[in-house]
């Protein structure tokens, strides 16, 4: 079964003793990951067993703020009371819901479906806002779709390999080892702000200024232009817009754009050169692109020299984006929250009318209207029109940008449900009811890894006291609701999944072809797309197959667009009070988002630091004072936090690096967004900061 962490989805064999799982090893025939795993995934089953696992339903007690178990009778009657009053008062769009890239394809959908076709929610949106957003917003204006192109052997099959703001070293281990085993002695260039571990091993490092990727990119793309390097009849037979982008770039010359980046003509050019030169050049990127304020412009200007350079639908080539969490890309397909599901449209009547009768639901129970995004419905708490959330499997007290206003919010709400595996995380800690879930290795269903790739994860442990799949939790919901006969159907994960198999007939992401999970495992995981006439027309299934080999694209004429625009200055300048911009990210491969499983395992937690840290030049700590080791106050407009000291040359001077895992890192990021995804950007606030004497402040978490 695939790993339940990262997007990468490495399969790993799970070792089982009457029935139960004892022990695990990395799959070495599966297509992914060849036998390797990193920590995280060697340690899959150990952070199942913890005191912290929700074992019962809670509910809080407003009083005095304790938790005290309830039985499920209880807690579902609680949850179908509280939230149809608040409907009744306030209207069906006062209830919404906040899901996750960490279940499974299959409970994505039966959430969505419960929660907007049963319960008549309006709104609800995904943690995948906050890593994806802007890849999905960037594939669909581009090509048409949503559609990353690549397999992850083109990591393999490259000449150059160009990552804009991605840290697989750290990130994604294994895609790392896949980098490492290119035969092609690859040009590897990295941009990134920030000299990670993935920079260290750069050819090239491009260590630009915050938030100037998009001159840097626009820069290039002039160069290879100016050169001559790029692929004519590509261009002319599959794309829209290429004159309007070399006009474009004409304002980008070499010497603009060195002030802006930083980076030196000598080191632009030798780029250029290396992208021009090389048969197979690839661009990867991850969320130093995506947690951007004009990341979907951004992804597009990577889109666009791939394009431009014909390095698109072959082997080594194509505009990658990594996903982040394992099931990211189901969200993106089958969460039915910004997108109708299997990547429809809302608004669209036809698809309306092909999911209600897929579903063999009434019409009239789907909405016409797109949902509000995260960070609108964020916003409708303290425009007093959301009164109810329903979160699952997420932490929003913890991740969501500019924490503290999120928590202040999260206590106004009339009723908070966490669907969680543990009692305790920051969101739970502010619930009204908790509802205990089963984690990954406990219940079933398929994710969808960064290359298209459907795997199947299993249950192989029993869940603790009484907590349920998320699957048996939607099932009890939706019958206590009311609603229950909507989903008749869905007894089981599986069985959404033949309904996942009509919906997405006759879409990029068709699935027609893919049996059951029996065949999922039997070929290593299947890429989508996998339509029933190529089952029909096809012995089985290759192992590595990537999108564009001929040339058509997903817009209605087969043509991919070059899309592009005017960079813009960060929205919070730095100034004398707050003269450092902080730069957010992964801290180490051992640890995962807010830490509420990667903490519970004693081996993952001996190999990253204990104390939180900020990374700071030895410039900059010698002329304030700070020394390495010692505790330092970090302040932004927003909130403020004492950490260590961490003096090191990977962050450049008048910068700062915060791993994203502590919940004081969040306590100072600036709440803004992408206009076309409104994905938060994380990596560019002002913060200052100062050595550390006194009691660390209540307002640290
Ligand atoms: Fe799991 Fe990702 Fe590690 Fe693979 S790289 S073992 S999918 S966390």
């Amino acid at each position: 079964m695939v790993c339940g962490y990262c997007s990468t989805g490495c399969g790993l064999k799970v070792h089982l003793k009457d029935g139960q799982a004892i022990n695990l090893t990395p799959t070495a025939d599966y297509p992914v990951n060849l036998g390797m795993a990193c920590p995280k995934g060697w340690e899959a089953l150990r952070v199942l067993q913890s005191d912290d696992r929700a074992t019962t339903p809670m509910v809080r007690n407003r009083e005095d703020g304790t938790l005290r178990d309830a039985s499920w009778h209880e807690a579902v009657q609680l949850f179908c009371d509280r939230f149809k009053k608040i409907q009744s008062e306030h209207g069906n769009d006062s209830v919404a819901f906040i899901s996750t890239g960490q279940i499974p394809t299959e409970e994505m959908a039966f959430l969505g479906s419960l929660a907007k076709f049963g319960m008549g929610m309006l709104h609800g949106d995904g943690n995948t806002r906050q890593c994806m957003a802007t890849s999905v917003v960037a594939y669909k204006q581009s090509f048409g779709f949503d559609a990353p192109p690549f397999t992850y052997a083109d990591l393999e099959q490259s000449d150059a390999l160009v990552f804009v703001g991605a840290n697989l070293c750290i990130g994604h281990p294994i895609l790392w080892q896949r980098v490492l085993r290119n035969k092609n002695n690859p040009a590897l260039i990295v941009i990134d702000p920030r000299k990670t571990e993935t920079a260290m091993s750069a050819t090239e490092h491009l260590a630009i200024k915050p938030k100037s990727d998009m001159s840097l990119l626009y820069g290039l793309a002039k160069l290879l232009i100016d050169s001559g390097a790029i692929d004519d009849p590509f261009i002319q037979k599959h794309t829209n817009g290429f004159e309007a982008f070399r006009e474009h770039v004409q304002a980008f010359p070499l010497d603009r754009v060195c002030i802006e980046t930083g980076i030196s003509a000598e080191q632009l050019t030798r780029v250029a050169k290396t992208i021009a030169n090389a048969k197979r050049a690839s661009f990867w990127w991850t969320m130093g692109v995506n947690q951007s304020y004009q990341g979907v412009r951004t992804a597009q200007a990577i889109i666009n020299l791939a394009l431009m350079t014909g390095n698109m639908g072959k082997p080594g080539t194509g505009a990658n984006s990594i996903t982040g969490q394992c099931n990211a890309m189901g969200s993106r397909l089958f969460s039915n929250t910004t997108n109708l599901l299997g990547h429809h449209e809302f608004a669209n009547p036809e698809h309306r009318e092909k999911v209600a009768s897929i579903l063999d639901i009434p019409l009239g129970k789907i909405t016409t209207e797109n949902s509000w995004a995260y960070d609108q419905i964020v916003s409708g708490i303290e425009a007093g029109k959301i009164k109810g959330l329903w979160i699952i499997a997420t932490n929003t007290a913890h991740s969501w940008i500019h924490s503290s206003r999120a928590r202040e919010l999260l206590s106004k709400l009339d009723f908070l449900v966490v669907q969680d595996m543990y009692f305790n995380t920051h969101t739970a800690q502010q619930a009204d009811l908790v509802l205990p879930a089963a984690g990954w290795g406990e219940k079933e269903g398929t994710f969808i890894n960064s290359e298209r790739r459907f795997g199947v994860i299993k249950r192989v442990a029993k869940a603790p006291g009484q907590a349920l799949s998320d699957f048996s939790i939607f099932r009890l919901i939706a019958d206590a609701w009311g609603c229950g006969d909507l989903f008749s159907k869905w007894t089981k994960p599986e069985d959404v999944f033949q309904t996942m198999k009509e919906l997405s007939r006759g879409q990029a992401c068709d699935i027609s072809g893919i049996e059951n999970y029996a065949a999922l495992d039997r070929h290593g995981g299947i890429q989508w797309p996998w339509s029933s006439e190529d089952a029909e027309h096809n012995a089985a299934p290759e192992q590595e197959r990537r999108l564009f080999a001929d040339g058509r694209f997903y817009h209605s004429d087969g043509r991919a667009n070059f899309i592009f625009a005017e960079p813009e200055a960060m929205p919070e300048a730095t100034c004398l009070d707050y003269p450092f911009v902080l730069l957010t990210g992964r801290g180490s491969v051992s640890q995962w988002h807010t830490e509420t499983r990667t903490s519970k395992s004693p081996v993952l937690k001996s190999l990253y630091p204990a104390e939180a840290y900020v990374e700071i030049h030895p410039a900059d700590a010698l002329r304030l004072g700070i020394k390495a080791g010692r505790q330092v106050m970090v302040k932004s407009r927003r909130g403020e936090c004492v950490v260590c000291a961490s003096v090191t040359s990977t962050v450049q001077q008048g910068q700062l690096f915060m791993p994203m895992h502590d919940a004081k890192t969040n306590l100072l990021t600036l709440e803004h967004v992408d206009p076309y995804s409104r994905q938060p950007s994380y990596k560019d606030c002002a913060v200052t900061i100062r050595p550390w004497v006194g009691r660390a402040k209540a307002l640290q978490s």
